[in-house]
C-alpha cells in the first residue's frame, strides 16, 4: 500500500456551478499527469469559516474563492499578501503544511500578463490609462496598474461615488470623470479597460462613444461572454491592440496551481480551448 498523498483543490462560491476553473484546472492536472483532483464546493456563507478550517483536514492543499466570498475570506487568513489586502479581496487560499491559512489575490496579476502576453510592446507608462468600472474587478485593475507603473489613471463609473470611493483609497494618480463624459477620459489614453460587467451576453453595451481614441492605444474588456464584445470591435475597427477577457482568467489561476501542485502551467491555445469549452 501506498501512503501517497492525493493533493486536492477547488472553487468556492456560491453559486458556482457555472464556473469553468474545474475544467481549466482539470485539464492542466491531466496535462502534467499530476494525480490531483479539482472540484466546486458550492459553500453558504453561513458555513464559510468551518468549511475553511475542515478542508485542509480532507487533504485540500488550497482553494479559488469567487464570489460572494472573496472579500470575507481575508478575515479568516492567517496571512494576507499586500496586494491581496490591497485589493481587499482574496481569490486564492493557500492550506500550509504548519496549519496556517494563506490568501493571496492573482486577478491583478492575471490582468497584466494577460495583457503581455497578448498586446506585445504594451508599455503602460507610455501614457494616461482610462478605466470603466469601479466594482470588485475595477479594484484588481486599478492596483496592478498603479504597480507597473502607469502616470495617470482616469476612472468613470455610473455611480460615481464608487469611483470618488476608490480615488479615496488608491491615491491622487486617480482622476474621477463623470459616466456621462467617460468619452473624454479617452483622449491620449494608452491603456483603456472595461472592468463593467456591460457587453456580457443579456446585459446592455458599453456605448461609450470612441472618437477620441487613438489607434495607438490597448483596449481591452474583462467580459469574456463573448469574447468579442461589442467595446472590443468597435476599437479594432480604431486600429486598437484588443485584448478579451479570457486570458485574465486564464493567467489568474496559474500561480495558485503552481503553488498547490508544484508546476507551473503553460498558457497557451489549447488552455483556451479547454476553457471555453470548445
Ligand atoms: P461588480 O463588482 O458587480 O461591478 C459591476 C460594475 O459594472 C460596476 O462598476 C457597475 O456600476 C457596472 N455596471 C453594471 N451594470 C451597469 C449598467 N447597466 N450601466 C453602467 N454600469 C454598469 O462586478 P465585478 O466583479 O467588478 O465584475 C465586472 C465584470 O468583470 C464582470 O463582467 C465579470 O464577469 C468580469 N470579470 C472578469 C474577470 C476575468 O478574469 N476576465 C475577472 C473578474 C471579473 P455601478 O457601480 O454603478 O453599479
Amino acid at each position: 500500500m501506498s501512503d501517497e498523498k492525493i493533493p486536492l483543490a477547488g472553487v468556492i462560491g456560491s453559486p458556482v456551478a457555472h464556473s469553468r476553473s474545474p475544467a481549466l484546472h482539470g485539464y492542466w492536472l491531466k496535462r502534467y499527469g499530476i494525480r490531483g483532483h479539482y472540484v466546486p464546493l458550492d459553500v453558504a456563507q453561513k458555513n464559510l469559516a468551518q468549511v475553511i478550517e475542515t478542508l485542509p483536514k480532507m487533504g485540500f492543499v488550497g482553494v479559488n474563492v469567487t464570489i460572494p466570498h472573496k472579500e470575507t475570506v481575508l478575515g479568516m487568513a492567517d496571512l494576507v499578501t499586500d496586494r491581496a489586502a490591497l485589493i481587499g479581496a482574496a481569490n486564492t487560499l493557500i492550506f500550509r503544511q504548519d496549519g496556517k491559512v494563506h490568501a493571496d489575490n492573482t486577478d491583478g496579476y492575471g490582468f497584466i500578463e494577460n495583457l503581455k502576453a497578448n498586446a506585445p510592446g504594451w508599455e503602460p507608462r507610455s501614457g494616461p490609462a482610462a478605466v470603466f468600472g469601479a466594482g470588485g474587478a475595477a479594484r484588481a485593475v486599478l492596483a496592478s496598474l498603479l504597480d507597473v507603473g502607469v502616470p495617470e489613471i482616469r476612472l468613470a463609473n455610473r455611480t460615481r461615488a464608487r469611483a470618488d470611493a476608490l480615488r479615496a483609497e488608491f491615491g491622487a494618480r486617480i482622476q474621477v470623470v463623470d459616466w456621462v463624459q467617460a468619452s473624454n477620459m479617452l483622449e491620449g489614453a494608452m491603456t483603456v479597460v472595461n472592468s463593467t460587467s456591460l457587453g456580457m451576453t443579456g446585459k446592455p453595451e458599453l456605448r461609450v462613444p470612441l472618437d477620441a481614441l487613438s489607434p495607438r492605444a490597448v483596449v481591452t474588456d474583462l467580459v469574456y461572454t463573448p469574447l468579442q464584445t461589442d467595446f472590443l470591435k468597435r476599437a479594432a475597427e480604431i486600429g486598437c491592440t484588443t485584448v478579451d477577457g479570457l486570458g485574465m482568467l486564464i493567467h489568474q489561476a496559474a500561480p495558485g496551481f503552481e503553488r498547490w501542485f508544484g508546476i507551473r502551467p503553460e498558457v497557451d491555445e489549447e488552455t483556451r480551448r479547454i476553457v471555453l469549452g470548445a
